[in-house]
């Protein structure tokens, strides 16, 4: 056998992945690794069970896979029958039922077959790692170790990488390469403790949330209301994430960790709390089973009482203090909320303080540093401040800890007491590390470094008012001229051009000044297009952000961006250049513009980047970058070397499209999904695709239609209708 550091080598270029054990773990990472274009064997005991794995995550809610096609990817079957898909595999992920010896066993047969310069890891949660390669060869120690998922695999980028004192280092750090590089995953090493860090004190978190909720006779919509973005935290809060994670795999975790940890003194708090035990006593464990301390009823949530355990309607809670504070600063608000004589702040003192106390206990036992452990809370649990952030923003000395900050600027604090510099990692740069240039009205300038700037928009869902594009064209037009990127600074990259001026127009129809609002927004897609420009796109990249973003030489879109043109749900028509740069785009393929015609007139996105891809929202050029966290860097490193995105000259289109667009509405209008307001704009968008003869008659036609439709009654209901409630309305 060659030596392992050489074989480690080629570990980056791992294409194909045998996943054993294909239940709610496997065949979710099967899902996830085939999204990325991994070939992915997929195996349980029985044929039926590996195809029964496929089949759920090809149902599942939410997908698992971005595009449906990509679960050709995988190939599905039975151990005893495809021993070979072991054979021919660069990586074995074992996740089958959470057994020792069921594992053992498994990796018995699993050995004699791996080829030896194969990753062997386990996705156990409560195990020991080292246990489960107790007895097996040297070779295969060395290249094993645990990988953590969360569930669901696609959703959640946190890994868990735990390694055995045999794991060899360079296997070691081969394997934490090829997790992030490859694999889109944020990777924190983990000590092979029972439940490593996120299940361990996660757990321990949740249990507790309850535990206080009962003694401090709060309901459950109290606390969800305190625990969730109050604190930072996702809009699941406390029990609705119970019902998610599934109150039986919540009792499942805690027994164990209360078996493998007899010497930690505050396990008691693992004990199933009363309410817990009632519900899982009657079966109602949470999402899978319909109910838990939720039960959907139509469009409403009952609650359940924490006194009787019986279901009521929701009470809204009445916490006004929520709202004050909810506008400081996190660090800032969750301080003042410890202080206030109410029960928020009751519940914080009887349950917050007691959880980052336990995160200080058990640091030095599950994790390597602090950092580590605030991130598994941040990637894994979705908290914007892990615990040791959270101490130090309310005062270690004001919890009994001991008090020195864990973070000190870039420094960290380690478990000896001397600080270390953070890790640098260029590859996860996010706009708010790079340092503002110059800040105007709706953007910053900000420096990604070497030579390239970004125009960050700050407005409000990242939307282009009239006053960031006046602003933007200014500064492109008499900016500097290195390499550039057009990005956001919120989660979105942007839900659109501004509708609350389109409505003030109409309003006081005043279309002069609609029609140069038009203009200019055309404009600066003109220049970000001459100007060479990267856009970095992540979350909603609609209507006019859409049209800024495809204007740019090329797009980097984060997985699970939401994509497109919806205007027609507001009753309008693309009208930032969006229609022109699409005809120019797909003027030689009747099928694809036909279609697009169709799609735009329904106001259809795409979901995620992949769809886009397929639905022709993003082009050959475009690039998904499958790290949610690598968008930036991507970018980044994209705008040193693009130049102009030069719109190809317009070629009359085939005169089938207008037949085709035509049957494609028909077919709509047969099924009953498209109005006959949804009609005349799609004739108007039809119009515009079919009849331009230049990009710049386009532009104009595109206003002309666009200023049209703000004439006609039943449009400005549906803009009305958006800037009022958020919703579309269908008319
Ligand atoms: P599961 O019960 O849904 O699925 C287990 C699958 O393994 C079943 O399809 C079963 O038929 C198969 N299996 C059992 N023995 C086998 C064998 N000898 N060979 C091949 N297949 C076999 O379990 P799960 O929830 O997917 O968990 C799998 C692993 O992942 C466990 O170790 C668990 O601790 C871990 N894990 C689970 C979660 C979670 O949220 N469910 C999260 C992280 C890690």
């Amino acid at each position: 056998m060659e030596s392992l550091d050489v074989a480690v080598q080629r570990w980056p270029d791992a294409r194909r992945v045998c996943v054993i054990g294909a239940g709610t773990m496997g065949s979710g990472i099967a899902a996830h690794l085939a999204n990325l274009g991994f070939h992915v064997s997929l195996l349980d005991v029985t044929e039926k069970a590996a195809f029964a794995g496929l089949d759920r995550v090809q149902r599942g809610k939410p997908p698992h896979f971005y595009v449906p096609e990509s679960a050709a990817r995988i190939e599905a079957g039975a151990l005893d029958d495809h021993r070979s898909w072991i054979a021919q595999a660069d990586w074995v992920v074992e996740a089958i039922v959470e057994n020792l010896e069921a594992k053992r066993s498994l990796f018995d047969r699993v050995e004699p077959l791996l080829r030896d310069d194969a990753m062997v890891s386990t996705n156990t949660s409560g195990l020991q790692i080292a246990l489960l390669a107790e007895g097996r060869s040297e070779s295969f120690r060395r290249r094993f170790l645990g990988t953590h998922f969360f569930n669901p695999p696609r959703y959640l980028k946190l890994l868990e990488l735990i390694p055995t004192p045999d794991t060899d280092p360079g296997a070691l750090a081969a394997m934490t390469r090829f997790l992030e590089d490859k694999v889109a995953r944020r990777v924190v090493p983990a000590k092979d403790t029972p439940g490593f860090i996120a299940n361990r004190f996660g757990m321990w978190a949740m249990f507790h949330a309850v535990r206080t909720a009962e003694k401090l006779q709060l309901t459950i919509e109290e606390v969800d209301a305190i625990t969730g973005p109050f604190l930072g935290r996702p809009r699941s809060a406390s029990f609705r994430l119970n019902d998610i994670v599934g109150l039986d795999i919540m009792r499942d975790i805690a027994a164990n960790l209360v078996e493998r940890c007899p010497d930690d003194p505050h396990r008691e708090a693992l004990a199933t709390p009363r309410s817990m035990a009632t519900l899982l006593e009657r079966g109602w464990i949470g999402e899978k089973s319909g109910q838990g301390y939720y039960r959907r009823e139509g469009r409403e949530f009952l609650s359940l009482d924490l006194v009787t355990h019986a279901y009521r309607e929701r009470r809204e809670p009445d916490f006004p203090a929520l709202k004050e504070l909810g506008r400081k600063p996190l660090a800032e608000r969750i301080a003042a909320a410890l202080e206030l004589r109410d029960p928020v702040g009751e519940f914080l003192r009887h349950h917050l303080v007691p959880v980052l106390r336990y995160a200080d206990y058990l640091k030095a036992e599950v994790s390597h540093s602090v950092l580590d452990f605030d991130r598994v809370m941040q990637w894994g649990f979705g908290w914007e401040m892990g615990p040791f952030a959270t101490i130090d923003a309310i005062g270690a000395e004001n919890l009994g800890i001991e008090p020195e900050s864990f973070f000190r600027g870039s420094e960290v604090r380690t478990f000896t007491g001397s600080y270390t510099e953070r890790p640098n990692e260029p590859q996860y740069v996010t706009v708010e590390q790079c340092p503002i240039v110059k800040a105007c009205d709706g953007f910053n300038v900000r420096d990604l470094g070497d030579g390239v700037l970004a125009l960050t928009t700050t407005t409000k869902m990242g939307v282009f008012s009239p006053f960031l594009v006046d602003a933007m064209l200014a500064e492109i037009e008499a900016g500097h001229r290195g390499p550039l990127v057009l990005t956001c600074e919120g989660k979105h990259f942007s839900a659109g051009f501004d509708l609350k001026f389109i409505l003030e127009c109409i309003d006081a129809a005043d279309w002069a000044r609609l029609d140069a609002g038009l203009v200019r927004f055309q404009r600066l897609g003109e220049d970000l297009a001459a100007r060479g420009v990267v856009a970095a796109v992540q979350g909603f990249c609609l209507g006019g952000g859409y049209e800024m973003a495809t204007a740019c030489a090329r797009v980097v879109a984060g997985p699970e961006s939401t994509i497109g043109l919806p205007e027609a749900k507001v009753g309008l028509v693309p009208s930032g250049g969006g229609l022109a740069r699409l005809r120019a785009r797909l003027q030689h393929d009747a099928k694809s513009l036909a279609e697009m015609a169709v799609r735009l007139s329904m106001g259809t996105t795409a979901t995620n980047a992949d769809e886009a891809r397929k639905l022709g929202f993003l082009r050959e050029t475009d690039v998904v970058e499958y790290h949610p966290d690598r968008v930036l860097f991507t970018a980044k490193n994209l705008a040193v070397s693009v130049g102009p995105n030069l719109e190809p000259a317009y070629a009359l289109v085939p005169p089938m499209v207008v037949g085709m667009i035509d049957r494609g509405q028909e077919k709509h209008r047969q099924a009953g999904d498209m109005s006959e307001h949804d009609e005349h704009i799609g004739d108007r968008i039809k119009a515009v695709l079919v009849k331009s003869t230049s990009f710049a008659t386009a532009l104009e036609a595109e206003r002309a239609e666009f200023l049209s439709l703000c004439g006609r009654a039943l449009s400005v209901a549906r803009v009305r209708h958006m800037v009022e409630t958020g919703k579309p309305l269908r008319n």
